[in-house]
């Protein structure tokens, strides 16, 4: 393994575009204005970027507005070739966007790396869909006139991302709108914009005509959503972040009666029944909980953990957090990596606090680590109370509360007990037993003794307050399309 040296690292932030991207070319913000990225494990500044103002959303959505309608007619092989291009740049540069990613979320190299084969595959899923686009024609029932159907590309469309995936949240949206045909203003996170950055480059040197896809990074979320959402040209918002934020975005969304996908927060139980094999369920949580640090929509959140199998699922998983190495992401032997910022930190603390209080035992871990960065101990609290703040809020940490049912009644009442329903985790060893849970269980993702399921062939998404629509699978270019219908008069009649 190469040793990351500072003037590696120097050399590929140097390699990012800093301005904003409208119409095709990289511009300052219209007031000169301009924001720090920060890496979470040192605090120190990796770079600043142009931030765009009120004014520069409009411009990137006049530049989107008027290059939808050429882009609607490209080919779909056209569209699907710059999709597959840029999953091969993508690739090609697999270390400067892993490496990219380590610095300013603080995910480990390892854990970067993987994103990156992740992120990359939503674009080579979508060149692929981009040309099985399926309409209909059919006769009505009554035999005599006929049903055309087609999807046409929504038009220009907003993309917020979030910080805690950099690339792969940003290719999830990208891609299908490519594949559809619309256009689009992007607004990544301003605490990890420069892998998106660094992602637009790459799509202008895959061939991506310029307009059909703006950047506009911004300290002002709200600055740039504001007036575009109150646009009339604007035509979809997809929304990847919390609840708080997307219920308000929904608000918003209604004056114009805009399409809305919104991939919002989860709460996802991790359910360990008796007859599981233990050594793959500690495996399966391991990877549930601490991928990204724990900071994942995916995150597992809640250990429900049949009474009888309780004490020594938490004993083994224990031991696995505790063998994990807190560090700097660009370190080989790190395992774990910062929070993002010391507010994260200290909201997970607090709901750590409030359990143990509350009578529950850390078995490993329990405390923020001291030093530069914002490291949390890996920790698993044991006889977490039912009613704990903690089982009822995203910890978005390094924090696995195990809490116990009798039945696999019980089972599912706990883990449908939450406004959330994104992913939920399932280890059995009886499959009868998994499709009856599965059914009952209020939650647009399933896990089956898999503590990893997101996958770019796989619809993602949730129900309740997890959120609307879905991304990825042959669902993640519907998002992108509208259908129009055409009724044809019988050609006999005429
Ligand atoms: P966040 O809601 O704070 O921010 C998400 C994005 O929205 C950022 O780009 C931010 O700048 C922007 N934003 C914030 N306030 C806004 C406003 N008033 N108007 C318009 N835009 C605004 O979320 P975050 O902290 O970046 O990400 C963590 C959250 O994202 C967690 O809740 C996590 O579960 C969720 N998430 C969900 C998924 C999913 O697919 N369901 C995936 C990853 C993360």
């Amino acid at each position: 393994m190469t040793t990351i040296t500072p003037e590696r690292e120097a050399e590929l932030l140097a390699s990012v575009p800093t301005g904003l991207l409208i119409d095709g070319e990289w511009r300052d913000a219209s007031d000169g204005g301009t924001f720090d990225v920060h890496d979470p494990s040192t605090g120190r500044v990796l770079a600043t970027l142009a931030s765009a103002t009120s004014e520069d959303a409009v411009a990137a959505l006049d530049a989107a507005d008027a290059a939808q309608a050429a882009w609607a007619r490209t080919a779909p092989r056209e569209r699907a070739e710059i999709l597959r291009r840029a999953f091969d740049l993508v690739t090609a540069r697999s270390e400067d966007f892993a490496l990219l990613m380590t610095l300013e979320m603080g995910k480990p190299l390892a854990e970067a790396r993987g994103e990156v084969v992740y992120g990359a595959e939503f674009l080579r899923w979508f060149s692929e869909e981009a040309v099985r686009d399926y309409g209909r024609y059919v006769t009505t029932p009554e035999g005599k006139n006929k049903i055309l159907v087609q999807r046409k590309p929504l038009g220009p469309c907003l993309l917020i991302t979030p910080w805690n995936f950099p690339l792969a949240m940003a290719t999830r949206k990208v891609g299908p709108a490519v594949a559809a045909g619309c256009t689009m203003v992007l607004k990544p996170a301003k605490l990890t914009p420069l892998t998106s950055q660094l992602f637009a480059a790459v799509l202008l040197e895959a061939g991506l005509p310029a307009g059909v896809l703006n950047v506009v990074s911004s300290k002002s979320a709200s600055g740039i959503s504001g007036p575009l959402m109150q646009d009339p040209r604007l035509r979809k918002v997809s929304f990847t972040g919390s609840t708080p934020v997307g219920r308000q975005l929904l608000k918003d969304a209604a004056d114009n009666v805009l399409r809305t996908s919104m991939e919002l927060g989860g709460n996802a139980p991790f359910i360990v029944f008796e007859d599981a094999d233990l050594d793959r369920a500690v495996e399966g949580a391991m990877a549930a909980k601490m991928r990204n640090m724990g900071e994942a929509c995916t995150a597992a959140n809640r250990f429900l953990v049949q009474a009888s199998v309780a004490e020594e699922f938490t004993r083994r998983f224990a031991e696995a957090m505790g063998r994990l190495v807190p560090g700097r992401g660009t370190e080989a032997s790190t395992t774990v990596g910062p929070l993002i910022d010391g507010g994260a930190r200290e909201d997970v603390h607090a709901l750590v606090t409030a359990a143990v209080e509350a009578g529950a035992e850390a078995v490993t871990g329990g405390a923020p680590i001291d030093g530069d960065g914002f490291f949390y101990q890996p920790t698993v609290l044991a006889g977490v109370p039912n009613d704990a703040e903690i089982l009822r809020q995203e910890i978005f940490g390094p924090v696995a509360p195990v809490t116990t049912f009798e039945t696999e009644e019980e089972a599912v009442k706990l883990a449908n007990a939450s406004e959330y329903g994104l992913a939920s985790y399932l280890y059995t060893a009886d499959y009868n037993r998994m499709f009856r849970v599965a059914e009952q269980i209020e939650f647009g993702m399933v896990g089956f003794n898999a503590g990893v399921i997101s996958n770019a062939a796989a619809p993602f998404g949730g129900v309740k307050q997890s959120g609307l629509g879905r991304e990825g699978g042959a669902e993640g270019i519907a998002e992108y399309t509208t259908t129009q219908y055409i009724g044809i008069a019988d050609p006999y009649a005429v």
